[in-house]
């Protein structure tokens, strides 16, 4: 099968693994998004996708991800970064995006509100839900006073919530995710404008169907779509 053929393919078997967790769990045909993970993967490959009818891309690289947002600067594409955020890349990600999944601190989001020009930039909030040591995120008894200080910022908007839970087994996976969604309900009572905060950013390859189960309102997928990706970028 050719690169094209392939991924049409792959294309439609997740739109169809979207739209059967949605009817599975009596949610509206459409009420997922479907966020196209394509870090490592060339910029010919979203261009594909794009032609298929996939508007929404996520990236985790800022430099290899302004080099394809660039080059494919005559579509219509809705860009989502999802990678770890260091400070001095506030700057560029604030220009080159339209959304910005892995908030966990004060200092970034100011930041970010610093250097963003026109339209504000849509916010998602990582939790870390599983409190791992490891892992980026908010712990969730932090979270209300960060998103009160995103609410205050006028050049972003918060839209909802992120996770990555932990690689675990389905029963603490499902625990996480309702956690989350639980955290995101909460929040939504004292959203300023609930009506805006209407994402919630959780299931990747492995875990769609739960994540969609769970209330879920973007899946984000790299692997189902594209392919593996080199084992260094394992996430
Ligand atoms: C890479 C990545 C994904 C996609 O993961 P797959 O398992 O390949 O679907 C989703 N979310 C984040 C934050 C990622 O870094």
């Amino acid at each position: 099968m050719d690169r094209i053929a392939e991924l049409t393919h792959h294309f439609s078997q997740i739109k169809s693994a979207i739209q059967h967790a949605e009817s599975a769990a009596n949610r509206e045909r459409g009420s997922v998004h479907l966020l196209a993970v394509s870090k490592t993967k060339p910029a010919s490959d979203i261009e594909a996708l794009f032609r298929l009818g996939q508007r929404q891309f996520g990236e985790n690289y800022v430099q290899e991800a302004v080099n394809k947002i660039d080059s494919l600067s005559d579509l219509d594409i809705e860009w989502h970064y999802i990678g770890h955020i260091q400070s001095n890349k506030t700057k560029i990600i604030a220009t080159a995006f339209d959304w910005v999944h892995t908030i966990d601190r004060e200092k970034i989001a100011s930041r970010l509100n610093e250097a963003r020009v026109g339209k504000p930039l849509n916010i998602l909030i990582q939790v870390n839900v599983d409190l791992a040591e490891t892992k980026s995120g908010v712990a969730p008894g932090d979270l209300k006073r960060l998103a009160e200080t995103i609410w205050a910022l006028p050049n972003l908007r918060l839209r909802g919530l992120m996770s990555i839970p932990d690689p675990v087994s389905e029963e603490d996976l499902k625990r996480s995710h309702q956690t989350l969604r639980s955290l995101f309900e909460e929040l939504k009572q004292a959203h300023p404008a609930p009506e805006i905060f209407d994402t919630l950013s959780m299931g990747m390859t492995n875990d769609l169907a739960l994540a969609v189960t769970e209330g879920s309102t973007m899946v984000r997928i790299g692997t189902a779509l594209f392919g593996a990706r080199p084992p260094k970028d394992s996430l």
